[in-house]
């Protein structure tokens, strides 16, 4: 007996070179079968995906999912784990950093747990994490051991730490700031990654931009993610228009230059400099946050994508980014982000929709694009699950010429 059955979907899944009209068959939880046609009489329900891309489940390894366990009331912009996740045709979440030691028990105890969505956390360096925003002011605020101990308790779900480059933690404790992050990571040997954020978003400080290269050559190793890659703010990868010599021997290290829309860390012309000189990220992530998703820009990650698409990344180089990669990141694809007998069921279901859509950033800049994706369908360990009306009035897609 096989549960589902998804047909005559396109399969597509680059990172096995995997691109055509191809059946998939579900049986508890895991792929069972890919084939050009497999028998639908035993199966307990049959998905039509005529039209449709089939792609590994899309993994968002920058999002704010902690709402609920913070504020009580509407200041609290964070998103909740499922809308970010299973209903926006996205299978995995990572909360880069909205908790941090004293408070992130609420996330593996009550927000992980209570999603359908897999949901992992990344320990904010600061205490209390971005519940108090500037999370780090001084060394008081950073509390290494009880950082470690979380770490080492709830390795399931706390996968890494993160520190954000930001006023006035840079300037009161510069360089000590990503290290003492670097330390927590360190310090409980569970495998942990370490995130940055570059792009001092809260005081335009000339201090994040000495402080980038150091960064970048100094403190973060192989398996350690720079976040905002794209960005125009001071302290991220441009220095006056020119991307940091440091960047080419990160990367050649081992480390991940991720995207992580938001909204305040993405602008068009920023993107287009960043491509330009040769750095297309590895993973798209969207930086969710409930005001990220309705104001905008960020609305979802399918639309974090779709521009993407329209800066003249390839539909396949898009799909790795959101699976594959994102999953080596994680150090979780073994099980996910590939369509592979064996692997755990999580599978997306993309529309591509062709039309004259704009996109617009934070700074007055637009850009058109002719492809837009939209979720159709998640299938999370071999249970179907709804898309939401989409974060629009209209639904999903993006702004219409
Ligand atoms: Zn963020």
């Amino acid at each position: 007996m096989t549960d589902l059955i998804i047909t005559n979907g396109r399969l597509l899944d680059p990172s096995q070179d995997l691109d055509g009209v191809m059946d998939i068959a579900i049986e508890d939880g895991e792929i069972a079968e890919i084939a050009s046609s497999i028998d639908q009489s035993t199966a307990e329900r049959v998905i039509d995906a005529k039209g449709l891309i089939v792609t590994p489940g899309l993994i968002d390894i920058h999002t704010h999912v902690a709402a609920g366990i913070r504020k009580a009331s509407p200041e609290d912009m964070m998103g909740d784990a499922d809308t970010a996740g299973v209903y926006s045709g996205v299978t995995t979440v990572l909360d880069a950093g909205s908790t941090g030691a004293y408070n992130i028990g609420g996330f593996t105890n009550f927000i992980a747990p209570g999603a359908v969505t897999r949901t992992l956390a990344l320990l904010n360096v600061g205490t209390m994490g971005v519940a108090r925003a500037p999370e780090v002011r001084d060394a008081d605020d950073i509390d290494i051991e009880a950082g470690i101990a979380a770490l080492a308790a709830r390795p399931d779900v706390i996968v890494g730490v993160k520190a954000r480059m930001v006023s006035p933690g840079i300037k009161s404790l510069g360089i000590e700031l990503p290290k003492a992050a670097k330390k927590i990571a360190r310090g409980a040997d569970t495998g942990a990654f370490l995130m940055v954020h570059v792009g001092d978003i809260m005081g335009q400080d000339p201090v994040a931009a000495e402080l980038a290269p150091q960064l970048l050559s100094d403190v973060l190793t192989e398996g350690d993610v720079v976040t905002h890659s794209l960005s125009f703010q001071i302290g991220a990868l441009l220095n006056g228009g020119k991307l940091l010599d440091e960047v080419k021997a990160a990367r050649e290290r081992g480390v991940y230059f991720d995207v992580g829309v938001g909204r305040a860390n993405f602008s068009f012309e920023s993107a287009r400099q960043v491509i330009d000189q040769g750095l297309i990220p590895d993973t798209i992530s969207s930086d969710f946050t409930q005001a990220g998703r309705h104001v905008g820009p960020v609305h979802s990650l399918v639309e974090c994508m779709s521009k993407m698409i329209a800066l003249g990344i390839s539909l396949e180089d898009v799909i790795t980014m959101a699976t594959s990669r994102p999953a080596e990141v994680l150090g979780i694809d073994d099980e996910v982000g590939k369509l592979a007998v064996g692997y755990d069921a999580d599978i997306t279901l993309l529309e591509a929709v062709s039309g004259d859509f704009i996109f617009r950033d934070t700074v007055g800049g637009m850009h058109k694009g002719s492809t837009a994706l939209r979720p159709v369908s998640t299938v999370r360990v071999g249970q179907v699950m709804p898309i939401d009306f989409g974060p629009r009035p209209w639904g999903w897609l993006p702004e219409q010429a």
